[in-house]
């Protein structure tokens, strides 16, 4: 069966990583059919929301899409394109694995942790309010009167809303990647201990669904003391559920375990599309250089390869990434040095991957 998938290479590194991972793709002998949809910063600052609208609509077509990272300007100008999309497109939940592969440099040989995370909600909602904004005043004005508190008239305000079937409906997906991927346990990572009404609200309905799978351990963290585990025993970390914000951040964390950005794939899923993407951005001072890490959106392929079933073309081709990392013919960022000569580019690494793939 062809796979008919949305291809958007998004904006810095993007279009080379983009274009290793589809030939890695291609290259399993599954067949693919690609809508390419180029809805990076410099096509949507031209188009503006058409373009972002035609994406949604051939996402939500084929229900399937693997994308390059998008650039977003840090506090001006337009908001995030990947908010929109997850959006739009009600991908609730991020599945973000991160697992050492033997050669890779690092001090957690054997890491194996995957980031489940709220994709909507909490904090990255985009309620904001500037200082002086009327909006803002009407905030300060509800805050003293119900809470007795005094909100600086200087202060930007974020608003975090959690709810309890939002967070019912990640925690059921992460259950079900763990039961599917025979992970052994889920921890619940919050701090409902400072905000009751929203964390605490995420607690109990992970505890909830927790109770619905009796096959799989269930405990919950802090989000500080995960920190804290993640770089001193990060074994005892299995599959990690967390609202966006701390989510956002343990993958990173998780990422730096297991050789860094270019090693962490990830899957922005809903009940009706799935994106697939790496964790990491744009990294604009290494556009254009045949330099980038392709392993990241190629696992990210891997992940979809999964998705649809295609479970043999899966294993062939992380087993194909997991030979050319363990013979050393790596991208500059898996090297010991950042300028070692000997390093990969990212279309040498690309063609090793493609020829070790086993037929
Ligand atoms: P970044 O991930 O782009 O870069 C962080 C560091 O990691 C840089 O040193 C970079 O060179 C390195 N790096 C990242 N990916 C690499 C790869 N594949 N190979 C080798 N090195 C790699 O993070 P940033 O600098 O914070 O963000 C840059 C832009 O990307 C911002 O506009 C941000 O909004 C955007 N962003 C997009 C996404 C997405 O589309 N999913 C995710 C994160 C950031």
């Amino acid at each position: 069966m062809t796979h008919r998938v949305t291809l958007i290479p998004g904006d810095g590194i993007g279009p080379e990583v983009c274009a290793a991972a589809r030939r890695a793709l291609e290259a399993t002998g599954v067949p693919f059919e690609w809508d390419l949809q180029d809805i990076g910063a410099e096509s949507y600052a031209r188009e503006g929301p058409p373009l972002l609208e035609r994406t949604i609509a051939s996402v939500r077509e084929r229900g399937l899409a693997l994308k390059g990272p998008t650039a977003t300007p840090a506090g001006k100008g337009f908001r995030s394109l990947n908010i929109a999309l997850r959006n739009e497109l009600d991908l609730y939940a991020g599945i973000r694995p991160s697992k050492h592969y033997p050669g890779v440099r690092t001090p957690f040989p054997g890491a194996d942790v995957v980031v489940v995370r709220m994709n909507l909600e909490d904090l990255y909602a985009g309620i904001e309010f500037a200082p002086d904004e009327d909006a803002a005043q009407t905030l300060r004005e509800l805050v003293r009167e119900t809470r007795g508190v005094e909100i600086s008239p200087a202060a930007g305000i974020s608003l975090k809303p959690l709810s309890g079937p939002a967070s019912a409906r990640v925690a059921l997906r992460a259950f079900e990647y763990a039961r599917a991927n025979e992970r052994r346990k889920v921890t619940a990572v919050h701090k409902a201990t400072v905000m009751r009404h929203t964390d605490g609200v995420f607690l109990a309905a992970c505890r909830e669904v927790a109770a619905g799978f009796p096959d799989i351990e269930f405990d919950d963290r802090l989000v500080d003391n995960v920190c804290h585990q993640l770089v001193s025993h990060p074994e005892e970390c299995d599959v990690l559920l967390a609202p966006i914000m701390y989510g956002d951040i343990l993958s990173d964390v998780a990422a730096g375990l297991v050789g860094g950005l270019g090693m962490a794939p990830g899957a922005n899923v809903g009940d009706d599309a799935a994106v697939f993407e790496a964790v990491h951005g744009s990294a604009p001072r290494r556009a254009g250089q045949n330099r980038a890490n392709p392993f990241a959106l190629m696992l990210s392929g891997v992940l979809l390869l999964r998705h649809v079933g295609e479970e043999d073309a899966a294993a062939r081709l992380e087993a194909a990434i997991a030979a050319v990392i363990a013979d050393d013919r790596v991208t500059y960022d898996l090297k010991a040095s950042r300028d070692d000569p000997t390093a990969a580019s990212t279309s040498e690494v690309t063609d090793a991957v493609i020829a070790g793939l086993s037929p």
